[in-house]
């Protein structure tokens, strides 16, 4: 049965559906009160459909807050947040909010003083905080406390406890965190001792029908840390000290399994959720990676989760639970996993963006209105930029026509989804030509464009998003035995790299195509399936078939390390899938020539190897493709935008894109 859209009752408070957009830092409120970025953001977000929208993390007290987040100990909160509450139910949707201490994950910039259960050093700020004192641990329950009040009195609908991702909840619950020697470390009951007392001091600040929900790590995925099952017994124990609702995420921020990438199959940690809905009586809540409402909808189903978290995907498009409801899944923006506008942002304290929608945070200034007056517009390229430009345009009411080269809509959005981990980017390709049927907009295939045949076609605005090609370089050498690609030729199957590969240039792209050729020489994952399902080889067999790869690889960069172009945490699963494949780089180091059969590099000393190869892949960037642009720029209203202005991430590309369609 699909339950997506049926109603549920948590202790009172009725969802008109069973979509969840789970607490994200979004970084729109510099100074801790409302904003009207932060509240048009999800008052979107609240017409786009979504059942509940729980806002947050936000700060309760001087020790555990992190940069620009909502801050409850304001005394402007209750009245600020009164009226956004009230906009978020005129709009339809429940909200609400996030009680927020990260303990050890918080730092010292952001705080008087950083406390955990013991003094244990954090990868995560890279700082070591105190150990809490029993004065103090009266103190946090206390701010909860008066935290959850404020919230009930500022009309929001539910107030959720943070006991995810390695914050201070998990820190007293884990052995490894949790060092103490009293009454709050040591046992399971002692560990389990802070979070109890929390939960019972909330539900007695909001009473006993108000709805109070805790988030959970299903499995902290830490060695010598809580598995899922010590998430289920967790689970029991919150249950029964009042909570009446569960939302189960995956791991610890410090975990090395990847929470958010491609990596992670759609729905991949329903599981944990369906451990812990099966020992519980109150509802449970599923998170992470449903991207696709199909997964979501089996979930829902099999009864695993009686909610599904959906963050990102509200993110790239708030209208998904509309647009679902109406039959057209098929219009879906869907999040594509990059992590590029949105996580990534958060480390470097910027408000988050999206990659695919560029009024994600724009919501007070990229405002859309239809045109004035109703042109004739002509789009050369049917890439990211152009066809996001093609569908702004038509959508403001011009007439649009995209002229393509190839026979194929995307773009490099194609050469983006190949590696391991990436189809999603695939997605927003479909996304990109349903929205351009839906919108009237007619893309001409195969057609090549020159400065004759666009003036003749007599455009008011022509749109250039001619894309970029990759940049190729003539090493010296005699080049024998040795076949010279571009990561694009491997990229779109053009090249087959052989045993003994050399990659030039590390960047992203050329660590992408470093995993992608190791791990094609490894196992697939059909067959590792089908070996496991019939126990065909041992165990330690299957191990080896998997990080044995048949083809060697090597990448010479230039710089001090390889992967810079990544977005900071959006690099580390394929730096560790490299070291695992035994991909070796050769850093601070260049090419001096390709012959017989091998590349020769130098490193700043001087010193020289020679590395046999029967490939070279160079991957040091792109060149914009912008003839047509220079040929017409004097001639008519032309317009460049994307990889053909300058080249750039697909953020970039949609951001101009955007931008470009509701100035014409
Ligand atoms: Fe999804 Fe990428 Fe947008 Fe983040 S930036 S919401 S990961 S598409």
């Amino acid at each position: 049965m699909d339950k997506l859209f049926t109603p549920i009752t948590i202790n009172g408070m009725t969802l008109k559906n069973r979509i969840v957009m789970p607490p994200l830092h979004h970084l729109y409120t510099p100074d801790g009160v409302m904003t009207e970025r932060f509240a048009q953001y999800y008052y979107k977000r609240a017409e786009g459909g979504a059942g509940l929208i729980i806002i947050g993390g936000c700060r309760i007290d001087e020790f555990g807050g992190a940069a620009m987040m909502l801050d409850v100990t304001k005394p402007s909160f209750v009245e600020d947040c009164k009226v956004f509450t009230d906009g978020m139910h005129k709009r339809g949707a429940k909200v609400g909010l996030q009680m927020y201490e990260a303990g050890r994950y918080a730092s010292t910039k952001d705080n008087e003083k950083t406390i955990a259960p013991s003094a244990v050093f954090s990868k995560f700020t890279r700082e070591t905080p105190n150990e809490i004192t029993k004065e103090e641990i009266d103190i946090v329950i206390k701010r909860f406390a008066e935290a959850a009040a404020k919230v009930k009195a500022a009309g929001f609908d539910v107030v959720e406890i943070i006991g995810s991702a390695g914050y201070l909840i998990s820190q007293f619950l884990s052995p490894v965190t949790n060092k103490r020697t009293d009454e709050f470390g040591g046992s399971w009951e002692n560990r389990t001792r802070f979070p109890v007392l929390v939960i019972k001091a909330v539900r007695e600040a909001v009473g006993p029908d108000y709805p109070v929900m805790i988030r959970v790590a299903g499995n902290d995925f830490i060695p010598g840390s809580n598995t899922n099952e010590d998430a289920v017994k967790f689970a029991k124990i919150a249950q029964d000290a009042g909570v009446d609702l569960i939302d189960v995420t995956g791991g610890w921020h410090e975990t090395v399994v990847p929470q958010l990438p491609g990596d992670l199959p759609h729905g991949g940690f329903a599981y944990l959720a369906g451990a812990i809905k099966k020992a519980v009586t109150i509802p449970v809540m599923a998170s992470n990676r449903f991207n696709d409402i199909t997964s979501a909808k089996k979930v829902l189903a099999l009864g695993m989760a009686d909610l599904i978290g959906f963050g990102r995907p509200l993110i790239a498009d708030p209208e998904l639970p509309n647009k679902v409801q109406a039959g057209r899944e098929d219009i879906v923006r869907n999040c594509i996993g990059c992590n590029q506008g949105c996580l990534a942002r958060t480390f470097f304290r910027r408000p988050i963006e999206c990659t695919v929608n560029a009024y994600a945070g724009y919501e007070t200034q990229l405002i859309k209105k239809p045109a004035d007056k109703k042109k004739k517009v002509l789009v050369i390229g049917a890439g990211p930029a152009g066809l996001t430009a093609a569908i702004e345009l038509a959508d403001r009411g011009h007439s649009v026509t995209v002229w393509e080269k190839s026979d194929k809509a995307g773009g490099q959005i194609a050469l983006a989804a190949t590696p391991p981990g990436k189809s999603d980017f695939n997605l927003f390709a479909k996304y990109l030509k349903n929205m351009c049927a839906e919108k009237g907009v007619e893309i001409v295939y195969c057609k090549e464009a020159d400065k004759a045949s666009v003036l003749a076609f007599g455009a008011d605005d022509v749109v250039i998003a001619t894309g970029s090609n990759p940049v190729m370089i003539d090493f010296p050498g005699n080049k024998k035995d040795v076949e010279i690609v571009s990561a694009v030729d491997v990229l779109t199957n053009k090249a087959f790299p052989g045993a003994n590969t050399v990659i030039i240039g590390g960047g992203s792209v050329g660590c992408e195509v470093a995993q992608l050729l190791a791990e094609e020489s490894t196992i697939s994952p059909e067959l590792l399936y089908f070996l496991s399902i019939h126990q065909a080889e041992t165990p330690e067999k299957i191990s080896s078939l998997l990080n044995t790869p048949n083809r060697k690889i090597s990448i010479v960069e230039m710089q001090k390390k390889i992967g810079a172009g990544f977005d900071l945490g959006t690099g580390w699963p394929v730096l560790k899938q490299l070291a695992r494949l035994g991909v070796k780089s050769y850093t601070l180091t260049k090419v001096k020539e390709i012959s017989d059969g091998a590349v020769i590099v130098a490193d700043e000393e001087g010193k020289e190897t020679k590395i046999p190869a029967d490939t070279v892949i160079v991957s040091v960037g792109y060149r914009s493709e912008n003839k047509l642009y220079e040929e017409l720029k004097d001639s008519t209203n032309v317009h460049v935008i994307g990889d053909a202005e300058k080249p750039a991430k697909i953020l970039n590309a949609v951001a101009a894109a955007t931008k470009c369609a509701l100035e014409i």
